[in-house]
């Protein structure tokens, strides 16, 4: 691969057709680490093509489904003999400390060990149709040729949610990373072109969401759009999938409530209501960023809180000691500001933070200080909205009911957790709340194992587990007669 070629299409590494790149930064120092290629309208066409003809006629769908995991057991391989690079690749890129770069490139080799263990486990079913004479069953088939648009905070990881399932199925794909985080795409594809994937069945396509993203969506030759993002880009793609009624599955935003009951272990409620919304500088579609708290613990808590959020470590993520990361960009800095003028605005206050870092090490990159609302009301835009950053709202509440109709008070429905040492009641409260993914005196732990995906505004279907693989996968209903005789529908015509 030339320095200049990282779009990876029918097998082989090429530049955009016009040339043209765009300069990748890094979040820490705003510095330029790179230049990637930058697709364009023509670029996507040529992998909707190859992505196309691969799917129709190339050999990755008819391979075996053992020979399919055979490839993505090695791709997992790869990636767990090259993880320190990755991660490394991954922080200077996406901002985020190491020590989360390193689980996320360890969980997305174990994704590719999940989907290619998973995709040889038995799958079809038989039916008891009331006719003796007919047996009846499913077979599971893949849907097609599946684009995959990916965000900037989880770069490496969602690549990996979105390629494991998708190619264990049979399907060819088209990965399109955020603009801002192509690398550690394009270190997986390095491994994937080192494993010699048949041509066509996987490609990687770096350009802009609004045009490269939209043609995806578009495209009558695309069959299925699989989204991570946020609610009003996934709005955008439902609408640009119309056309020829893609399959389309959407995980997008939140704002997730983390209930803290009095009863609650404290210790442990204080360092996860921290890391339910620091973890990844608070760009994470789960992320903890309405704190629902029992008003009687108000006067303890919220000063142990603030004082906890200001020992937070934020640095470069390079930095051992790095805690907390930059945001990605400086246009997400500012968004993430202006969220801050408008709680202000609206009368909330803040416990702590709102400014932004400027010692030494941080005041040339998209550093902000850990940031917490009180006195605020459920009407603000900072309790509605997702701010996709260390902002954290705090909301009172005197009891289980107000707690419940707090926490559902949101358009979105990703996550909630809560924390209570009374089992029954936890469960009593998770069960009333309208989001796809709960936690109970925890906060964050995501596994392969388990569907991943939110009710209401926050998407439509599940990755992860056996339902992501399902998302992937056509069903096709066989029957067959077990005695064919003559049907006698048409007794003049055949007597
Ligand atoms: P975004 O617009 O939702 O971007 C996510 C992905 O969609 C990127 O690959 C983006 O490409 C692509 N995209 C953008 N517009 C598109 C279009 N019209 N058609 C097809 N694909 C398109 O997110 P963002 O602009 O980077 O961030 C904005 C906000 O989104 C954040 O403040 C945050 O609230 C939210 N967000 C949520 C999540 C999540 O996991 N829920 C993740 C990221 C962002 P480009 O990179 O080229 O724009
Ligand atoms: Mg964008």
């Amino acid at each position: 691969m030339n320095s200049s070629d990282q779009l990876f299409i029918n097998g082989t590494w090429l530049s955009a057709v016009d040339g043209a790149t765009r300069e990748i930064f890094n979040p820490a120092t705003n510095e330029v680490i790179t230049l990637v290629s930058d697709a364009s309208l023509s670029d996507t066409e040529k992998a909707i093509h190859a992505a196309r003809t691969a799917f129709d006629s190339g050999p990755w769908p008819r391979l075996t489904a053992t020979e399919r995991a055979t490839y993505l057991f090695k791709l997992a391989d790869l990636i767990e003999a090259q993880a320190e690079a990755l991660a490394m690749v991954e922080t200077r890129n996406s901002g985020k400390p190491l020590r989360e770069a390193r689980y996320d490139v360890a969980d997305a080799s174990a994704c590719f060990r999940y989907y290619a263990g998973l995709i040889t486990k038995p799958s079809g079913e038989t039916y008891a149709v009331p006719d003796p004479n007919i047996l009846a069953m499913t077979v599971r088939e893949p849907i097609g040729v599946c684009a995959q648009i990916i965000p900037w905070n989880y770069p490496f990881l969602m690549a990996a949610w979105k390629l494991a399932p998708g190619l264990a199925a049979g399907n060819c794909c088209i990965l399109k990373p955020a603009e801002t985080t192509p690398l550690s795409a394009i270190e997986l594809f390095n491994l994937i072109a080192q494993l010699n994937f048949p041509p066509g069945s996987v490609q990687l396509l770096l350009g802009s969401g609004p045009t490269v993203g939209n043609l995806l969506a578009e495209s009558p030759l695309v069959d299925k759009i699989a989204f991570t993002g946020s609610t009003k880009t996934g709005r955008s793609i439902m609408r640009a999938a119309t056309g020829n009624i893609k399959k389309v599955t959407l995980e997008l935003g939140g704002k997730s409530p983390n209930i803290v009951f009095a009863d609650a272990d404290l210790n442990l409620a204080l360092e996860y209501a921290l890391f339910a919304i620091f973890a990844g500088q608070g760009q994470v579609c789960t992320a903890g960023s309405r704190l629902l708290l029992q008003d009687t613990l108000a006067e303890t808590f919220l000063p142990r809180l603030a004082e906890a959020s200001r020992c937070i470590v934020v640095g470069d993520g390079m930095n051992p000691d790095t805690e907390m990361g930059p945001l990605i960009s400086p246009l997400q800095l500012e968004r993430v500001q202006a969220y801050i003028q408008s709680g202000l605005a609206e009368g909330a206050q803040l416990l702590c933070g709102g400014q932004r870092i400027n010692t030494p090490e941080c005041e040339r990159g998209n550093f902000l200080e850990p940031t917490i609302f009180v006195h605020t009301h459920p009407c603000m835009k900072i309790v509605q909205e997702e701010i996709f950053g260390p902002v954290l709202v705090v909301q009172l509440f005197h009891d289980e009911a107000e707690a419940i109709s707090l926490a559902n008070d949101s358009v979105y429905g990703l996550a909630a957790g809560v924390f209570t040492s009374d089992t029954t009641k936890g469960l009593r409260v998770l069960k009333q709340l309208r989001a796809g993914i709960t936690w109970l005196n925890t906060y964050h732990p995501t596994f392969n194992e388990a569907p991943w995906g939110g009710y209401k505004q926050s998407g439509i279907g599940r990755e992860l587990g056996t339902y992501g693989l399902d998302a992937y996968l056509e069903i096709k209903q066989i029957n067959i007669n077990l005695a064919p005789q003559p049907l006698g529908w048409y007794r003049k015509c055949f007597s």
